[in-house]
């Protein structure tokens, strides 16, 4: 079921723009979903897209990857197992306050005659950027200008240039710098479990807070986490007009406030710079310590310099992953080319600030755009983010993976809790630990083991980092490996077969179940990359085996019993259907009833009892449709199709993971007219509020899933046996040309897609082999290669 457009704000306000995400005029009534649109981030540090005057604000959220606080789960009834701990993401203090006085009237957007208004989230150059040309009840025209950053190169700071000119007359002005720390703003919307836990008391609390002239400095910590955040900001003033400036700090609250005799056409310009430091171990002081340094050499540099490394960084994200179009066709896709670059832009640039400098940390649900999901880390990483950053930005894609890596001990912990071998990786997480509070659709979604063990396989083969599968890989495939044997059983009542029995997969509308058909093909891999990784190692690299060995006390035998479990994994078919059933007891299951189902009673869980739904046929998110383009090469074209076509009525895409798996599916059986329109589905889960709750937070995974829309769906891309190769495929009338960048090897290789024909040229690197569908393609920059486009019949 393909879900439509909710937001159609008026496109003279919202002009399409291939750069710019602009609003032309202030819509109070889209407050909350620009808030999240216009967010800025860089994988450690997010701000909401709220305005500098301190509001008006639907959630004003700052956000610290990984900052959260713990509290109990309490269940009305309790069972062994339960995850214990919660895990919240924090509002953390806002800095970016700046209020303007125009003869002590506020400026206040709501209430302001405002002769122009210009806001962009501006994804070439990686800012926020506002113009506002304000007439005050007294008629004084006041522009003020400004532009935001959430660095990617310092990845502890953010920034703004405020500036203000007077148009028309003299004016006293006060510009008023501020951070505070108003606790808890966590809310939760009726019966919605994709809100954030709302906590009763204060979460924060002061630890230590001094002021040094314009430098503020305030440092919080959370009780039960015993995280420590210290948040340092600087304001300085460059104008020839005369001003003064009074200071006020308190626990929770710092203001620098510049009162200023401003003269018409003497322009005032504030340079705000904000720190954040965080840390499990140290003390307050000292954190308040490195924020200083940190602050020290930003404000010697200036804003300018900060947005020339922005800039440069934008460059080089956008040389190594943009993807572009050309010549769509307005009637089939029913938006402009301009509009869907733009939109293209827009995942891609959200993906990046969702995770580029996440250290140490994972990448919550809605990278730090909201507070929804709590801050946590799902699956949605590995099998929707990994493979834009693997092929684009490895570097990103290995910290992400090393991040599962040093969760390995709880991982372990957590499966010897649950009575198995291994280690078991949570559903979803913060600390490491599962904090899923509803075993049914979390903690029985097994298959994250297995999809850490595939994103993990693509990386490798990618980017040839052998070294990274010794050191850290090898280790998670083992225990991983070991979950599943001990997990699953030879069933005789399946001929033997091995069965893994009480399992939730991806599709959350069909929990505890015997053999999901995708968690038994992808612990299938899971097993063969296990056993094939352990001996390689023992022939090639003894010292790495023996190091494995010591750290996992691998037994020989281990590897013969995967590779038996793997050959006898049971995987359901049905021969009347011959499709593949996605359970056991799918195919038992009454159908929903969809033509009685209101449209507005989407998505199901908000509205129906989850028994209501279980017993029912029918599926949250694409789940064997999923594994059929994970696992393409098992499947034939006209397999896929006949799933597809199976399961897509079954199907309500009330995730937004999956739209785009199924426009994959849709494209790689031929069937153009569902691909793009599951396609523009997902490329606008966001910017026009498909999913109806943007307000909350952008849907990262999905903007993930675009990159491989385009790329695998519609791009023809392969990689599922270990060699890069390409199927482009198009509609005799599609005239669209398609272009974009893969890194594969330390190497550059671009691909345009036109009516004719298809070109492959290397833009980096000495010589690159490749498959363009069977022929195998050497390609050096000197000797670009164009073989002619295949049509589809
Ligand atoms: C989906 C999960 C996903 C989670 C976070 C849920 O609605 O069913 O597959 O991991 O959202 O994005």
């Amino acid at each position: 079921m393909i879900h439509h457009e909710r937001l159609r704000p008026p496109s003279q306000d919202y002009p399409a723009d291939e750069w710019n995400v602009i609003e032309k005029r202030f819509h109070p009534e889209f407050l909350a979903q620009l808030e999240t649109m216009l967010a800025l981030g860089n994988g450690y540090l997010g701000m909401r897209g709220c305005p500098e005057e301190g509001g008006p604000n639907a959630e004003n959220a700052t956000i610290i990857n990984g900052f959260y606080e713990a509290r109990p789960i309490v269940y009305g009834e309790e069972a062994y197992g339960f995850a214990k701990t919660g895990q919240t993401i924090c509002n953390v203090t806002d800095s970016k306050i700046i209020k303007l006085f125009v003869d002590d009237e506020p400026f206040w957007l709501p209430n302001a005659n405002l002769l122009k208004y210009d806001r962009r989230l501006n994804m070439k150059s990686g800012t926020l950027d506002r113009e506002i040309l304000w007439e005050t009840p007294a008629g004084k025209q006041v522009l003020i200008t400004s532009r935001r950053l959430v660095s990617f190169e310092n990845r502890h700071v953010a920034a703004i240039s405020y500036c203000v000119t007077l148009l028309n007359a003299d004016a006293f002005i006060v510009i008023s710098s501020e951070m505070a720390m108003d606790g808890p703003s966590a809310r939760i919307d009726g019966d919605d479990p994709r809100q954030t836990r709302a906590f009763s008391g204060r979460v924060l609390h002061p630890r230590t807070s001094y002021a040094k002239d314009r430098r503020i400095v305030l440092c919080h910590a959370t009780e039960k986490s015993r995280l420590t955040l210290a948040c340092a900001t600087d304001s300085a003033l460059k104008t020839s007009n005369s001003h003064a400036y009074k200071v006020v700090q308190r626990a929770d609250f710092g203001q620098v406030a510049f009162t200023i005799e401003a003269r018409r056409g003497c322009p005032i310009e504030l340079a705000k710079f904000m720190v954040y430091h965080t840390s499990r171990t140290a003390s307050a002081d000292e954190l308040c310590g490195r924020a200083e340094w940190t602050l020290d050499r930003v404000t010697a540099q200036g804003f300018k310099q900060l947005l020339a490394s922005q800039q440069q960084y934008m460059d080089d994200f956008w040389r190594r992953s943009d993807v572009w179009i050309k010549d769509v066709r307005e009637d089939r896709t029913k938006r402009t080319t301009v509009e869907i670059q733009q939109a293209i832009r827009f995942n891609l640039f959200h993906i990046l600030q969702a995770s580029a400098r996440a250290e140490d940390a994972g990448v919550p649900a809605k990278g730090l755009t909201g507070l929804a999901y709590e801050g946590h880390y799902f699956w949605d990483t590995e099998i929707y983010l990994l493979p834009f950053l693997t092929y684009t930005s490895p570097q990103i894609a290995r910290n992400l993976l090393a991040f599962r890596y040093k969760m390995l001990p709880q991982a372990r912990a957590r499966a010897r809790q649950l009575g198995q071998r291994g280690a078991m990786f949570p559903w979803r997480t913060i600390s490491g630990e599962e904090a899923s509070a509803y075993y049914a659709a979390g903690t029985a979604q097994y298959h994250i083991n297995a999809d850490i063990m595939y994103a993990l396989r693509k990386y490798v083969q990618a980017t040839g980092d052998e070294r990274f599968l010794q050191d850290c890989g090898a280790e998670m495939l083992v225990e991983t490996a070991r979950l599943w044997l001990d997990l699953g059983f030879y069933s005789k009542a399946k001929g033997g077969k091995f069965c893994i029995n009480s399992v939730t997969g991806p599709d959350e509308y069909n929990t505890v179940v015997n053999n999901n058909a995708y968690t038994n093909l992808m612990a299938r891999e899971n097993l063969r990359y296990a056993a094939q990784t352990v001996e390689t190692l023992r022939t090639i690299a003894p010292e790495a085996y023996n190091a494995l060995v010591h750290k996992t006390a691998l037994e020989p035998a281990e590897m013969e019993a995967w590779l038996r479990a793997a050959d006898n994994m049971y995987v359901p078919y049905d021969e009347k259907l011959k499709i593949i059933p996605q359970d056991d007891n799918f195919l038992d299951k009454e159908p929903w009833d969809v033509r009685n189902t209101p449209p507005d009673h989407y998505p199901l869980l908000l509205f129906y009892h989850p028994l209501n739904i279980y017993r029912k046929q029918v599926i949250k998110q694409a789940d064997v449709v999923l594994a059929m383009f994970l696992l393409g090469d098992l499947f034939s074209a006209e397999t896929k199709k006949r799933n597809f076509d199976f399961y897509d009525p079954l199907t309500t895409g009330d995730s937004s993971l999956s739209s785009c798996v199924e426009a994959i599916i849709a494209a790689q059986s031929g069937d153009m007219e569902k691909a793009i329109r599951y396609g523009m589905a997902a490329l606008l889960m966001d910017l026009a509020d498909v999913g109806g709750n943007v307000k909350d937070g952008c849907h990262i995974a999905s903007m993930g899933g675009t990159w491989m829309m385009l790329t695998y769906g519609f791009g023809g891309m392969r990689d599922n046996d270990g060699t890069l190769s390409f199927w482009p495929r198009r509609a005799p009338q599609e005239n669209a040309v398609l272009q974009f960048t893969v890194a594969y090897r330390g190497q550059m290789l671009e691909i345009k897609i036109s009516l004719e024909k298809v070109e492959y040229t290397l833009r980096q690197g000495e010589r690159l082999a490749f498959r363009h569908e069977t022929e195998d393609i050497h390609l050096t920059m000197a000797n670009p290669v164009a073989v002619r486009a295949v049509s589809m019949r």
